[in-house]
Parts: structure tokens; sequence; C-alpha cells
């Protein structure tokens, strides 16, 4: 039977395989024995494989070891999990921050203890998967809003009575624009909802410190509900909510992906804490490099005729369906580049795109050769 659904799948171009990768996390990756230079990660400042962050962990390792033996409720809890914690918070200027595994396990896990008790979801059209799924568990009423449309947000939460809830990234993963934060946080203020944002690609990227697209707008969302992922800027792995501390100790004892999963291993903690010394440390310097290579990327696609917006390091590069974005796909690859082509279920049909992302570690020559490469292609 999965044998007819994968021919199947392969027909509409829609099969999916892995692509192994035997070198460090970098600028050029080495994939099946070719150097290839890597426009396909979230490593937007270059530390997955920093040398402080890969001391950080193998000294973490020595002293530790590596798994944590169970969820942190039973026994698995580190005290580099608590440091960490504190880090983030501090970071995030909030009260309190907690732990889960991923950013993914964060959405599942944090939407439905906040949806409880007969609160009516409102969701940006766009949002993440995981942002998606986190709603669906938690048997809410949903109301799904134009993409950035603040407007329409604020009709159906006008023509919604009782408690609410707003969930939005604070940036899109796919198309890399960023939330209208400043008008959906006055809306959340003036219909009392909670305001909930998916920072998953704003953390350690933009503001002035890099604490995300609610320091970008300069808003005090330190009230609000904040998830950020660690596998991104951070260049880790886990991700974390941060919020009041009431919230934080409710969601200890309710959120199901915290509670029924063992730990991070500690060593993980410790790449974090690593990469907050260097992002707090260095960041700013690290954000300059990136949004120079981000410019002279949109300016070169911009005369490729692509349409490209330098506000952050994701930039989709529209192929249309299918078959057309395989095509360019595989036209780019040979030229030596991994961008990734999205197609559905992560974007509609019509709307295929390489999803082309760039970290601090790049260099201006690498950004050329990506331009040199499309403009054979286009
Ligand atoms: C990547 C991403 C996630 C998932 O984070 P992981 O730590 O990779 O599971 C969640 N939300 C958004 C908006 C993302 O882009």
């Amino acid at each position: 039977m999965f044998r007819e659904k994968v021919s199947k799948l392969k027909a509409k171009g829609l099969f999916r395989a892995t692509l192994g990768i035997d070198s460090c996390h970098g600028p050029v990756v080495r994939a099946q024995g070719r150097e290839m230079i890597n426009f396909a990660s979230n490593n937007y400042l270059g530390l997955a494989g920093h040398t402080k962050v890969v001391e950080a962990v193998v000294s973490a390792v020595r002293e530790y070891g590596w798994g944590s033996g169970a969820s942190r409720l039973m026994s698995g809890s580190n005290h580099l999990h608590e440091e960490l914690e504190q880090r983030l918070a501090a970071f995030k200027g909030a009260e309190a921050a907690l732990l889960f595994n991923s950013g993914y396990m964060a959405n599942l896990g944090v939407i439905p203890v906040l949806a409880e008790d007969g609160v009516t979801i409102f969701s940006d059209e766009l949002n993440h998967a995981s942002v998606i799924d986190g709603v669906k568990l938690a048997k809410a009423e949903v109301k799904i809003y134009r993409h950035r449309d603040a407007a329409h947000l604020n009709e159906l939460m006008t023509a919604t009575p009782g408690a609410k809830m707003i969930v939005t990234d604070g940036v899109f993963s796919m198309d890399g624009d960023i939330a209208p934060l400043d008008k959906i946080r006055n809306l959340a203020r003036k219909h009392e909802a909670v305001l909930y944002v998916d920072d998953a690609h704003g953390a350690g990227v933009l503001g002035k410190h890099g604490r995300g697209t609610g320091e970008l707008y300069k808003l005090d969302i330190t009230k609000d509900v904040i998830i950020g992922t660690l596998s991104k800027a951070f260049g880790g792995v886990g991700a974390y909510v941060a919020g009041n501390r009431a919230l934080i100790d409710y969601l200890r004892s309710r959120a199901r992906t915290f509670i029924f999963t063992t730990a991070l291993p500690p060593p993980a903690c410790a790449a974090t804490i690593a990469a907050l010394d260097i992002i707090e440390k260095d960041g700013a310097a690290l954000r300059k490099t990136l949004a120079d290579l981000s410019d002279r990327l949109a300016a070169g696609l911009a005369k490729l005729n692509i349409p490209a917006d330098a506000a952050t390091p994701i930039f989709p590069v529209m192929t249309g369906d299918v078959k057309n974005t395989r095509r360019i796909s595989s036209r780019v690859e040979v030229r030596g580049i991994l961008a990734p082509a999205i197609r559905p279920p992560t974007v509609a049909p019509d709307a295929c795109r390489l999803r082309v992302s760039i970290t601090a570690a790049h260099t201006p020559e690498q950004i050329d050769h990506l331009l040199s490469a499309l403009a054979e292609v286009f």
C-alpha cells in the first residue's frame, strides 16, 4: 500500500528525501561527496559549529555525560537546565522561562494550556505548521485571519465575545516577512487578549540586542507569551517559552510536551549558554555582517527582477508550480548551491519557491556565486 502511495507522491513531485551531509554545518557543506554552498540553513549567526560552543559541549559531556535520563519532573533536571532558563528569561527581559526539547514541542505544549477555559484562538493563515498543530490540539474555537492583516484580525475579534488569544509567528519562516506586531499588540490590549508570538526566526537576529521581533518594534512584550527556538540563530537544539512567572509555573505542571518527555541532554544546554554568551558579547557585529550580506543579496536579486526584502535573512525565490520548481532547483544544485525547493504541504501548490537563507558566516563572494547561478537559471 505504501509503495503505491510513494509512487503517487513521486509522480506529483512531492516525494521528499533527506540529503546526507558529511561535514560540519557551516556556510559550505559536503553533501554526497560534493562541496556545496549552504543556503538551506537557519544557523543565522553561524554558531552551530562555533569553537566556543563546541568547547562548551565537550566539557559538559566530560562532566555530566550525555543523556539526562528522565523527564525534568522525574530526575532529569540538571542545574544547566535551570541556568539556561534564567539566562533566557534575562535575555528576553521576561520574568521566567521554561525549556522545551524543540520549537515544535513548545507550540504543541503551550498553546493548548493557554487556550483552556473556552478561549477563542485567532491565528495568522501562514503560521508555522507547529503553531497550527498546537492550535489543533487545543480543541478551542479557531478563527484564521488573513496574513499579517491587522484590520481583518480586528474585525474577527470584534465579532467574537469571550476570552481571546492571538497567535502569530514573529518572522514567517517561508516568506521571511515580519508580523505587524505593533498593531497586533494594540489589538491584544484593546480586546484584552493573550498575545502569543512564535519568534523562532526573530530571536538572535532582530532588534538592537537581538531580542527579537518585539525589540525590533521597540515594544515591551515581557507581559506576553513568547516562544523562541534554540535551533536557529542559537545554533543548537531546544526551545523556550518566556513570560510571567505564574504562567511559567503553571506550564511546568500542565504542558504535556514538557512533562512527558526526557529532558534535553545537559551538554545541549551548555551549548546554548555558550551561544548566548557570544550573542550578548558579539551579537551586534554578527548581525551587522548578516545585514550587510542581506543587503548585498537583496540588491543582486532586484537586478534579476526577483523581489527581495533584506529585513530578514530569509529570501523566498518564487518558482511557481511543482514542476518548474524541481527544474530550477536541480539547475541551481548542479551549480554547487544548496537551496531547498519548498513545495506543498509547506506552501500552496502555486506558491512553490527556493528558500534561500543566509548566515553571518557566509562571505560576500558566496553571495555573488549564488547570484550568478540564479542569473544563469532565471
Ligand atoms: C522552525 C520553527 C519551529 C520549530 O522549531 P524546532 O526547534 O526546529 O522544532 C517553530 N516555529 C517556527 C515559526 C519555526 O520556524
